[in-house]
């Protein structure tokens, strides 16, 4: 078939580009390459309702199996690209087959970061990044055992949430001063420490894991760099993650933090496209490069380059979000609060139920939204349409949410 288009990476971001070609016209040729051996699913639930055994493999899928051929996409799973070919337009598979393109979508997302001290690699550790992790983390779980967490971004956060709930003891060891240091206020850490605590998890902050060793009886012993040291039946590793951009560096694309992609998520090869965890890109919103680490983004620039080969170009401007789960909270967040400069906190801590708000200067850059739906939708319509909103009206409870709309 004429002009195949090839896709790199088969989660959220290249999945989602396979349906939005075929949605949007596309006839051509499309390969769907995907390192692991099962077909593409939602990551989100993987550290909670997958985890805790509330949802099984079948919910967990983007879509059924059997949907990519009936929209005659060839899903190719367990599949490693060694290597791309920018001068013959060709990706080599790790069995050494040469398969054409016309256009390249390069989705190949990001790996855990890794923690380099001893024992690191011992039995009943485990990272928490793919759907086979969670499945081996789940043999491990039992009420009444004792899990360790090393990182407290969301990762690490919402697994303490999920592994609490299923009764286990669980220690959480971060090595920044405060939980979610890299994406949050230190009003919003201060509030999930503390209903993490209500609920039975110990957050130690400012301590490093600095060995996991045996000791006696007890399968694991954590030792870290504050003098401590915490038994452990499991020990679950978040500390972040590395953007997968060595096949397009090898190709001699351009790499900053990221594959380098314009606002079509067109690389510095006009055929060869980034999406998903991996691309950074100029935000007009924000003035500065972003690598986005979300689905809703993942999503929209699928769309954005299915847009682009259909003939239907559309920047990709959209706003980030993200959204996490943990115990009873919701949170959603609208927006980069990165620069802020002030914070307006809207609603109730103690209920449960509340939104901080940031602005530099009186301009609105975010909002951390808890249980508080409205106030992340009024944000988000509002930073997506370039408007800010009334700091007085918003810290004022008795005026309504919708007066604050400049
Ligand atoms: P994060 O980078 O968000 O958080 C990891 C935390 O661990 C950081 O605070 C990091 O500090 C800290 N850390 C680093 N090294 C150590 C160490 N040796 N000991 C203790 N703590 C350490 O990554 P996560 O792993 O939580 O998440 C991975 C990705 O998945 C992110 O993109 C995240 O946004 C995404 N994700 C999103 C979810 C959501 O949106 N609900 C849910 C789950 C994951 P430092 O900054 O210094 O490295």
């Amino acid at each position: 078939m004429s002009d195949p288009i090839i896709i790199i990476g088969a989660s959220h971001a290249g999945a989602g580009a396979a349906s939005a070609l075929r949605q949007m016209g596309y006839a051509g040729a499309i390969t769907l390459i995907g390192e692991e051996d099962v077909a593409p699913y939602h990551r989100p639930p993987l550290s909670k309702a997958y985890l805790s055994g509330e949802m099984d493999r079948a919910a967990l899928l983007l879509r059924p199996a059997e949907s990519y051929a009936a929209h005659d996409i060839d899903l190719r799973l367990g599949t490693r690209v060694g290597a791309i070919h920018l001068d013959d337009k060709t990706v080599q598979l790790g069995g050494g087959e040469r398969l054409s393109w016309s256009q390249l979508i390069l989705a190949t997302g990001a790996r855990v970061r890794s923690l380099p001290i001893p024992g690191a690699d011992r039995e009943g550790v485990f990272y928490l990044r793919d759907s086979r992790h969670v499945e081996a983390i789940r043999g491990r779980i039992e009420a009444g055992g004792r899990a360790v967490i090393i990182g407290g971004g969301y990762i690490g956060l919402e697994t303490a949430a999920s592994l609490t709930k299923l009764g286990m003891e669980v220690t959480l060891l971060e090595a920044q001063e405060r939980i979610l240091q890299r994406v949050t206020s230190p009003v919003m850490s201060d509030f999930y420490r503390q209903v993490h605590g209500q609920a039975g998890v110990t957050i130690l902050e400012g301590c490093l894991a600095s060995e996991i060793a045996h000791s006696g009886d007890t399968p694991l012993l954590v030792k870290t760099s504050c003098g401590q040291s915490h038994a452990a039946d499991l020990v679950i590793i978040g500390i972040g993650v590395i953007p997968n951009t060595e096949l397009a560096e090898f190709a001699g694309l351009t790499i900053s933090n990221g594959i380098q992609v314009n606002e079509f998520c067109q690389t510095s090869h006009s055929d060869v496209f980034a999406i998903g965890d991996v691309a950074a890109q100029y935000s007009p919103l924000y003035d500065r490069q972003v690598r986005i680490e979300s689905v809703p983004d993942a999503t929209e620039q699928a769309k954005t380059v299915a847009r682009f080969i259909t003939g239907d170009p559309k920047p990709h401007d959209t706003l980030p979000w993200f959204w996490s789960d943990q115990f009873d909270l919701k949170l959603q967040i609208a927006g980069l609060s990165q620069g802020y400069d002030d914070l307006v906190l809207r609603g109730n801590q103690a209920e449960h139920s509340f939104a901080a708000y940031y602005f530099e200067g009186e301009r609105l850059l975010a909002v951390d939204a808890v249980n508080a739906p409205r106030d992340f939708m009024m944000a988000k319509m509002a930073l997506s349409k370039g408007k800010t909103l009334d700091k007085t009206n918003l810290a004022d409870p008795k005026a309504p949410l919708k007066t604050a709309l400049k």
